[in-house]
C-alpha cells in the first residue's frame, strides 16, 4: 500500500458526521474555523505535545503517530494511556458529550491501529469532553469495529473517486463551520427545481 493509500482517522469522524462536509474536507480541500472548530484545534494544540509520564499507575504518552497496515490507517493520537494492564487511546473533544457517534468511531480507529502496532487486544477507548471534564467510556464491541470497518471503506471510495455527496440538511448542519459554504438548505431547493 502506499503513504497515499493510507486513510486519515480524522476522515471517518467528518464522514460519519456527514459524508458532504468529508468531501469538502479531504476531497476539495476546504476548512473554514468556526466558535467550535477554533476551540477545538487549541485544545489539540494543548494535547499534541509529544511526551510521556507517569499519573499514579497510569502511563501515559500524548501525540503518537498510529498506523494500520492491515486497515490503511493513520493519524494522531491524542493520548495513549496503560493502566491495570489495559492499553487504550483517549480522544480529547471540545464540549459536552454528543448525540452523534462520529466520536466513538474515532476512537475505534485508533484502536485498531494501537493493537496492530502492540500486538495487544484493546476493549476500551475514552472520549475526553473538554467542557465537561467528563471522560466516556467506549466499548469496543464487534458492532462497533464492523461501524468503522464499514466507514472506512465508505471514506476510501470517496477519496479514490471523488465523487460528490450531496448536502443534507440535518440537525448537524447547525455546528457546522462549512455552512455558509454549503448552504444545504438552498441546495435542497435547487435540486428540486431541476426534478
Ligand atoms: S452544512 Fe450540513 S450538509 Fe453542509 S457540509 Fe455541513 S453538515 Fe454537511
Amino acid at each position: 500500500m502506499n503513504e497515499a493509500d493510507y486513510v486519515p482517522i480524522a476522515a471517518l469522524n467528518q464522514y460519519a458526521y456527514c459524508p458532504h462536509r468529508c468531501w469538502r474536507m479531504f476531497c476539495a480541500g476546504e476548512f473554514i474555523d468556526n466558535q467550535y472548530t477554533l476551540e477545538g484545534t487549541g485544545l489539540h494544540d494543548r494535547v499534541h505535545t509529544l511526551g510521556s509520564n507517569h499519573r499514579g499507575d497510569t502511563w501515559q504518552v500524548r501525540a503518537v503517530w498510529l498506523k494500520s497496515d492491515r486497515y490503511g490507517l493513520i493519524g494522531k493520537s491524542d493520548l495513549i494511556e496503560e493502566a491495570d494492564g489495559q492499553l487504550y487511546p483517549v480522544e480529547y473533544k471540545r464540549g459536552h458529550r454528543g448525540e452523534f457517534d462520529n466520536d466513538e468511531l474515532q476512537v475505534c480507529a485508533q484502536a485498531l491501529c494501537l493493537e496492530e502496532m502492540t500486538g495487544r487486544s484493546v476493549t476500551q477507548g475514552f472520549i475526553y469532553y473538554a467542557q465537561s471534564h467528563q471522560r466516556q467510556p467506549v466499548e469496543l464491541t464487534a458492532e462497533l469495529r464492523e461501524a468503522a470497518i464499514a466507514t472506512l471503506a465508505a471514506v476510501r471510495t470517496l477519496l479514490h473517486t471523488g465523487q460528490m455527496p450531496p448536502p443534507e440538511y440535518t440537525p448537524r448542519c447547525r455546528g457546522c463551520s462549512l455552512y455558509d459554504r454549503c448552504l444545504p438548505q438552498a441546495a435542497k431547493k435547487v435540486s428540486r427545481y431541476r426534478e
